[in-house]
């Protein structure tokens, strides 16, 4: 049997690219088809995420015209991360395997099939890796790469230079609609699903048409939302640095002491500032520990599966595996 291959698009006012993202993928596809790699059943799935321009409007037209085009509308704009889920979860039952793409043609088309043979080879999930960034600005470049350096430093595991065009499998698909969090950050997530996986590189293009939906404030956000939703290094920090600053203030201590005994200060002087250190220390030490807490009950808040089995001995349709 064929796999079922469904394209899940988010939109966000993108009426100057959708015609032709969507004619250039109507021909991957039928190629795929033709070629005997994915089923007839598969269909290009754009989700409207509040658009205020012709972007639902251009989708419904393109469904009327061809079933390959299907669409789901949000009730109003939930942003890139959210409206790519709602897609996801929409077809989870539908598709043996999706693929995430931006509207814009910035990812390449042509890794669509790479990415299938990858499934077929038996990646549960294939990230879109770009091999290079000379076609971006100078300063998207610098912050994005900026951004991956912050983000595995923080401790998020993602996969460097890859944002959210990928292949994920059925189950993969499954296993995320386990996750509840609300401050979604798709990249950080997926790797923690687990499976085999695989990379496909591909040369990331130019926006075809259109403006990025991604000005530099939400791009901060995003980051933001980023490490905060995977690590707890932040507060770690503060610990740290409250131990540094109580064992300067016992460096201090010694230093004031030995100054006070040989008569240089002035009244008032030496206690002062010993309690200045100490109580600053102490205070960033406490507020650490403190932080310490938050960030258990951070964690348990999220209330994330703990494990996905991959297969089981006794019978192997427990794990849930694509008969393909
Ligand atoms: N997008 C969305 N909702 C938003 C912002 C963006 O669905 O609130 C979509 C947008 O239509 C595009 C994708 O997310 O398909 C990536 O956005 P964009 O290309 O503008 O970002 P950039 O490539 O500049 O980072
Ligand atoms: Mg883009």
């Amino acid at each position: 049997m064929k796999n079922i291959l469904y394209i899940v698009i988010p939109c966000y006012n993108e009426q100057a690219v959708l015609q032709e993202t969507a004619a250039r993928l109507k021909l991957k596809l039928e190629y795929l088809m033709n070629s005997g790699k994915i089923s007839e059943k598969s269909r290009i799935v754009f989700v409207n995420d509040g658009s205020y321009d012709n972007t639902w409007i251009m989708i419904k037209e393109l469904h009327e015209r061809d079933s390959i085009f299907t669409g789901i509308n949000l009730s109003t704009n939930k942003g890139h991360q959210n409206a790519l889920l709602a897609g996801l979860l929409t077809v989870k039952g539908l598709a043996d395997a999706v693929i995430s793409m931006d509207a814009d043609l910035q990812d390449d088309i042509d890794a669509i099939e790479k990415m299938i043979d990858k499934y077929h080879e038996g990646c549960d999930i294939v990230y879109g890796v770009r091999s290079s960034r000379v076609k971006d600005s100078f300063f998207k470049r610098f912050t994005a790469e900026s951004f991956y350096k912050l983000m595995s430093y923080m401790g998020a595991n993602t996969v460097y230079n890859h944002a959210d065009y990928r292949l994920m499998s059925r189950r993969a698909i499954e296993d995320l609609s386990e996750f509840k969090e609300v401050n979604l950050f798709l990249r950080g997530i997926v790797p923690l699903i687990g499976y085999r996986s695989g990379i496909v590189t591909y040369e990331r293009n130019k926006r075809y048409a259109g403006e990025s939906k991604y000005p530099l404030n939400k791009m901060i956000a995003f980051a933001w939302d980023g490490i905060t939703s995977f690590s707890i290094k932040p507060i770690r920090m503060i610990s740290t640095l409250g131990i540094f600053v109580f064992s300067f203030s016992i460096l201090m201590l010694i230093y004031i002491l030995a100054r006070y005994f040989t008569g240089q200060t002035v009244v008032g002087w030496a206690s002062l500032t010993v309690s200045l250190w100490a109580i600053g220390g102490l205070i960033l030490l406490s507020l650490g520990i403190i932080g310490e807490y938050i960030g258990k009950i951070f964690l348990e808040a999220k209330q994330r599966p703990r494990f996905f089995v991959e297969s089981f001995l006794d019978d192997e349709f427990c794990s849930g595996k694509n008969e393909n």
